[in-house]
């Protein structure tokens, strides 16, 4: 790992990074280089800690050594919204981006490849989401960067509650018109209704459980955004009342590294055996 105010970056390879603040966790440098091993693709991936302040002077510094494209994590996506040149679709939409390129004319493009992630691990897990009712908690910027994700696969409703519910009422308003998102508070939550419950909070990070009704988890599919090496609170609580199928965020991890991947490289890396490999490092 270095530090953004000593970016070093090797030659004779295509270099690539994450910047965030913490970054020392991130597992993203591992599977970037698998990706790579696997693909026959000649790239160093590494993990830059950036000051809280100097996102976009970090930006620049790696763009002016020859750095060929980035992954942002938290806390710079909404900075990395601000700082590139165009924006996709769906990163405007989410206000937020995880994934910046250059193009020949030096101009840099942000994506959030978050919700292909999520969609793309949900599907390797034979989640369906066709006519689904599903619950997401959290109204942060990663739940941000999935919803329309989720609402293209034509789910039957989506309700969002978080901690401080008129996050979860911004949400849901800035999505203007779409009848099948509502915010609820978590005790309003009917049991019995929802088929696939998605924590997209970090109260994992923290051991916390969120304060829902156990009786909630019984025979859905949860989905923990946040990952471990060891089970999540979340993933243990969704086993404990029921749940049909619980999962942590790595797979969504893996998946969104690959969609990158694919916008750099253009190559779709394997990623069910890369899974397997982070996991039994962990
Ligand atoms: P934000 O800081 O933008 O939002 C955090 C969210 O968590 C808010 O809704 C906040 O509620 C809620 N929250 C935090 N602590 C608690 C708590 N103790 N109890 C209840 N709610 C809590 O973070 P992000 O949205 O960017 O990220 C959320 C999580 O998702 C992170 O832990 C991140 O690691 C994970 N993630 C995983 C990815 C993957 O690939 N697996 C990709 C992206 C994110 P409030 O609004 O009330 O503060």
């Amino acid at each position: 790992m270095t530090s953004s105010l000593q970016i070093c970056l090797p030659a004779d390879t295509d270099n690539y990074c994450v910047m965030g603040n913490p970054i020392s966790h991130s597992k993203s440098p591992q599977i970037h280089k698998i990706f790579a091993e696997q693909t026959d693709q000649n790239l160093f991936y590494q993990a830059i800690l950036v000051d809280p302040d100097c996102f976009s002077e970090a930006l620049s510094e790696f763009q002016r050594l020859g750095g060929k494209g980035l992954n942002i994590t938290v806390p710079f996506k909404g900075d990395a919204c601000n700082a590139v040149d165009h924006l996709t679709a769906r990163a405007k939409k989410a206000a937020a981006v995880n994934t910046i390129w250059f193009d020949k004319k030096g101009e840099s493009h942000g994506d959030t490849t978050d919700a292909t992630g999520l969609v793309n691990d949900l599907r390797a897990n034979d989640i369906q989401l066709q006519d689904k009712n599903i619950l997401i908690l959290g109204a942060g910027g990663a739940v941000r960067g999935v919803l329309s994700g989720l609402l293209e696969q034509g789910v039957q409703s989506i309700t969002i509650a978080n901690r401080t519910h008129s996050r979860a009422e911004e949400l849901v308003t800035n999505y203007g018109s779409d009848e099948r998102l509502s915010a609820s508070e978590f005790t309003d939550l009917k049991s019995g209704f929802f088929d696939i419950i998605i924590n997209g909070t970090s109260a994992s990070l923290y051991g916390e459980l969120l304060p829902i009704d156990d009786t909630l988890a019984m025979n859905t599919c949860c989905y923990d955004m946040v990952y471990a090496d060891a089970d999540t609170c979340f993933v243990k609580w969704a086993r404990e009342n029921g749940a049909r199928i619980a999962l942590d965020g790595l797979g969504m991890l893996v998946h969104q590294a690959a969609a990158s991947f694919y916008i750099w490289r253009d190559v779709s890396p394997q990623t069910s055996s890369v899974i397997e490999i982070i996991r039994s490092k962990s």
